[in-house]
């Protein structure tokens, strides 16, 4: 194309590393962001690209790395006024795609100086498009502030970033400085890539912890928060995080960055989740998460999930989400690997470093077989086609969510490497284990800087099959393209448990239940109903769907007596056996009508029982493998 600018390869791993730039830039494209009006949630941001006379064609981020979708905010793109020489140039928008904007460039320029402003002003769900910023705060995604040439790859076209904050706030990012004065920083020539991978968490109340610091490469842990409270997290937990940056070395047998930031935004004014990148992570959680026990325990997997995408996700990544820029539809096929083996190995690093003590860490898998266990969405989609439609799931949500399925991938995935885990502990005797095949896969080529190492699904068979010989292809695949209602939880069983249940709520979904005031009836009646009666999902095929509730109605009374989750609670317990049908007053869109549960079996929780003359393999997976 013309109209183009500078590309340096090669640059990208020395600089993101922190080495010094000793691959001249001719011309990088300079990207000034102003956070200062981030508390009114507006971003400004000032581009200058280097350019050559004729056609050229911009494009904003849409494919956003971790997202797996096309998820770039452009609809929060706006004040995009491009100059050259202090001349207005005109910009025309892509008929067919949104996110292509075309612009000729005037004989005699050679560089266009574009304002872009983002935002930040969406809604508090979403991911990274959502909600950023508050008074006292604010998480720069690079993403949503810039435009890059159309065609390019992202190692190749390079930045030289800064930023301007609020007076008297901090920030933390993986970005290495090269430079500043007062507010404003400028940070050193990187690729695009490493950039949109690189957020800027700033604010009024920002307090690092350097982590485990007798550790090569460095670790930070990187907050802001609403209040100054909110980082005052105790040294216990400090100490969680310590173990958690050891016991990854033990896994991983190698690191594959410069330094690593858990960017970690406590506020309650910003959208909730969890972002990785390769040198950092962007935690996203309520403001009291860090100093409330009990959301601290129920938001533990966050932090070490994030982490371990550094090596399951960032490093080793699916060859169909290893685009060369952000333009090119990703392949989910492989998330299963992507997001289930984190969601398996980063619940076992919680437990591991002691943010979970191993009785939390099986209460909670046995609330996830039990929920996998009835998923009746299974008999007509398999696990494998959640991952290969995830651009369409995360979005997903609402009622009968048991019958469509959402991005199963994660919470099943994670049952099917438990499973993995298991048979290789079964196979070879305890001596062998999934540490082996992730200290081979995940470690392969020892510590490097961030960049990318693209796999198949036959590279993942290969590893196993290097740690144990198995038919791992019929193995997994048995069980990604299973059709069956049931979960698969042959982990559970060699791991020496098996999955019952009880009239005792388990304990895990008891604090998550008082945490979210929603309440589990899933195994008994099969809905959840939240404090005031209304029924968030009911199960297809379980009681309450074949008696007539739908998601949305309200439970207005039960046996005549009006709502609460305890007395609906006691008239199921009172059904058991042969007591009385329970009889509901529900309210659908202002109309009202009687349903009678016939239904006897007692209240039912899950839970795990261990089964005699099984080894205990659940607890040797649990168990610190660091002092
Ligand atoms: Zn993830």
């Amino acid at each position: 194309m013309s109209g183009v600018w500078i590309r340096c390869a090669g640059a990208a791993l020395a600089a993101a590393v922190g080495s010094s730039m000793a691959i001249a830039q001719a011309a990088p494209i300079t990207l000034s962001v102003d956070l200062t009006d981030a508390p009114r949630k507006i971003l400004h941001a000032t581009e200058v690209m280097p350019v050559t006379p004729g056609p050229l064609t911009v494009v904003y981020p849409k494919w956003i790395p971790g997202e797996h979708g096309p998820t770039g905010p452009i609809e929060n793109m706006a004040g995009f006024f491009i100059t050259a020489n202090g001349q207005p140039v005109k910009w025309e928008r892509d008929k067919v795609d949104m996110f292509a904007y075309h612009i000729d460039v005037p004989q005699g320029v050679t560089k266009l100086e574009m304002k872009i402003d983002f935002l930040a002003s969406s809604s508090l769900s979403g991911f990274s498009a959502g909600g950023s910023t508050s008074e006292n705060l604010a998480l720069l995604s690079w993403n949503t502030v810039l435009v890059y040439p159309e065609g390019t790859n992202a190692s190749d076209v390079m930045f030289l970033p800064s930023i301007t904050t609020p007076a008297g706030w901090k920030f933390g990012t993986a970005l290495d400085k090269d430079g500043g004065l007062g507010q404003s920083t400028i940070f050193k020539i990187v690729n695009l890539e490493q950039l949109i991978d690189s957020p800027v968490l700033a604010g009024r109340y920002f307090r690092e912890i350097p982590l485990a610091p007798e550790i090569t490469p460095k670790h930070y842990l990187d907050m802001a928060a609403d209040g100054p409270e909110q980082v005052e997290l105790s040294k216990e937990h400090i100490a969680d995080f310590d173990r958690l940056v050891r016991e990854t070395g033990a896994l991983y047998k190698s690191r594959h960055y410069g330094s690593y930031h858990f960017l970690v935004t406590l506020s309650n004014e910003v959208a909730h989740f969890g972002l990785e990148h390769h040198q950092s992570s962007d935690d996203r959680v309520t403001a009291t998460t860090f100093t409330d026990d009990r959301e601290f325990v129920l938001d533990g997997l966050l932090l070490p999930h994030e982490f371990t995408h550094s090596w399951n996700g960032k490093y080793r990544r699916p060859a169909g989400l290893a685009t060369s820029n952000y333009q090119k539809p990703m392949i989910g096929d492989l998330l299963w690997v992507y997001e289930g083996l984190t969601e398996y190995l980063g619940d076992v690093l919680a437990a591991r470093c002691g943010i979970w003590t191993p009785d939390q860490y099986k209460q909670r898998l046995s609330t996830i077989a039990a929920e996998y266990d009835n998923r009746p969405g299974r008999t007509w989609r398999d696990i494998q086609d959640t991952a290969t439609a995830a651009q369409i799931l995360y979005a997903a949500g609402g009622g009968w969510d048991n019958w469509r399925l959402n991005v199963d991938y994660y919470d099943e995935g994670e049952l099917i490497w438990l499973d993995v885990d298991t048979t290789i502990r079964k196979m070879t005797d305890g001596k062998k284990s999934l540490d082996d095949f992730v200290a081979k896969f995940h470690g392969l080529g020892g510590n490097t800087g961030p960049k990318v190492v693209p796999y198949t699904f036959e590279d993942v068979v290969a590893g196993l099959n290097a740690v144990v010989p198995n038919d791992w292809a019929t193995f997994l695949r048995s069980r990604l393209d299973s059709n069956s209602y049931q979960a698969p939880l042959g982990g559970l069983e060699n791991g020496g448990y098996k999955l019952t249940y009880s009239d005792k709520p388990n304990p895990w979904s008891a604090m998550a239940d008082a945490q979210s005031e929603t309440f589990n009836f899933w195994y008994s009646i099969g809905l959840h109903a939240g404090k005031s009666g209304t029924v968030s999902d009911v199960l297809k095929g379980g009681v309450a769907d074949k008696d007539g509730l739908g998601p949305g109605m309200k439970i207005v009374a039960v046996n005549g007596r009006a709502y609460t989750p305890d007395v609906l609670k006691a008239a199921i317990q009172n059904a058991k056996d042969s007591g009385p049908a329970i009889d509901l007053i529900v309210e659908n869109t202002g109309f009202y009508k009687v349903i009678k549960l016939d239904y006897h079996g007692g209240e039912r929780y899950p839970q795990l029982d261990r089964v005699a003359g099984v080894p205990d393999r659940l607890d040797d997976i649990l168990k610190p493998q660091t002092k």
